[in-house]
């Protein structure tokens, strides 16, 4: 029987709530499989275990984590703590370390969903972000704190090599799927530096491709073809920053912020990669019991995907598939009533073949 070893970290706010049902969404999972378990390890890493060590997790964190297989991830962020700090502090102090430079983020209309394209047209995309670098590098500084002459300055350090691999992994995944297409965003005419060099990476590498069409589109164009022309789009990628915020409106308009999923992707394996909704840690509805666990399980299933359990995976993604599409309470970010206990039932009830 094969073991896989994972991290679970479900940090702040509905982080924990999400994550506790998603483990016991993965453990039926599991067993309904019988191919293999899941040997899960919690670690209680967050705003309040900042609040007692002053760090968001231990010194020797990325070395706690560094032997498992996969790493389940909730949410940082607590108003008690600025968010530059507990994001830093947790899911970036992680990503970037452990080379996880590939963030991908698939956005559909699952059965039953409502989204604003629903009825207009299918969406069916994976965005892939550029996942440690770039605008969130880092880099940057302030003088004269506080001043009225003060400077602050956030800089965009992007590498060719950085470039170049995240793109050709948007390459090879828009190879497997039916439509075989890439769509490159960038600002280059406005940001003379980087983002040109994303756009001479892209031009001189595509032609080890010739399976996969590409186009290419500024960022601002982007946002209206997403919402005007949604069927011209599978593939896209981008930036961190600029994936960040379109992958924030893909959710929208696949129904809810609250059933996103992604994966933070080590794609040579040398460190564990991450699975975490995209969502954050939502303090308006906290401690409710009514966040929902969707965007959770989704991940889970990109987590078994990526443990090589691609059967358990799909057998997952149908149960969250059959549970939307049954016309059921949904939770509450999708107009409905229903509890994330209730949710979680309603799945487990599907992977285990009684509805
Ligand atoms: P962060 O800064 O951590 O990204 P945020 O302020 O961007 O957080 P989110 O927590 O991501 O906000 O979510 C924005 C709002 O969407 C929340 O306040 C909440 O009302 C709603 N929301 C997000 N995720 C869920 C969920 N899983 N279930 C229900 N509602 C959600
Ligand atoms: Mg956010």
């Amino acid at each position: 029987m094969r073991t896989h070893k994972i991290a679970a970290i479900p940090g702040d706010g509905i982080g924990t709530e999400v994550i506790a049902a998603g483990l016991e969404v993965l453990k039926t999972a599991a067993a309904r499989d019988g191919g293999f378990t899941l040997d899960v390890e919690t670690f209680p890493w967050g705003t309040d275990y900042y609040l007692e060590h002053g760090r968001m997790m231990p010194e020797d964190a990325l070395e706690t984590l560094k032997p498992f297989d996969a790493i389940y991830f909730g949410s940082a962020g607590d108003p008690r703590v600025p968010d530059h700090v507990s994001l830093w502090g947790l899911r970036l102090a992680i990503c970037q370390p452990f080379d996880q430079y590939a963030n991908v983020r698939p956005a559909r209309l699952l059965p039953g969903i409502e989204g604003p394209l629903r009825g207009v047209t299918d969406l069916d995309w994976v965005i892939v972000r550029e996942n440690t670098e770039g605008e969130y590098a880092g880099a940057g500084g302030r003088v004269h704190q506080g001043h009225p002459e003060e400077v602050g300055m956030d800089v965009a350090v992007f590498t060719r090599a950085g470039v170049e691999r995240v793109q050709r992994f948007a390459f090879e995944l828009a190879r497997t799927r039916p439509a075989k297409h890439l769509t490159l965003v960038t600002k280059s005419n406005a940001q003379r530096h980087g983002m040109v060099m994303w756009d001479e990476v892209f031009a001189a590498i595509k032609g080890d491709y010739p399976d996969v069409e590409t186009d290419k589109v500024l960022v601002d164009a982007m946002t209206t073809r997403m919402v005007l022309k949604p069927e011209t789009l599978d593939v896209i990628v981008a930036t961190n920053l600029h994936a960040d915020i379109l992958s924030d409106l893909a959710a929208a308009l696949s129904g809810s912020l609250g059933i996103a999923p992604t994966a933070n992707l080590n794609p040579e394996a040398r460190y564990p990669s991450m699975f975490e909704p995209i969502h954050g840690s939502a303090f308006d509805i906290m401690g409710q019991g009514i966040a929902n666990p969707v965007g959770a399980f989704w991940s889970a299933v990109m987590m078994l995907e990526n443990l090589g359990e691609a059967r358990a995976a799909a057998n997952l993604m149908q149960a969250i598939e059959r549970y939307t599409g049954a016309g059921e309470d949904m939770p509450r970010d999708l107009g409905g009533q229903a509890t994330t206990k209730q949710v979680t039932q309603a799945v487990i009830a599907r992977l285990e073949g009684r509805n």
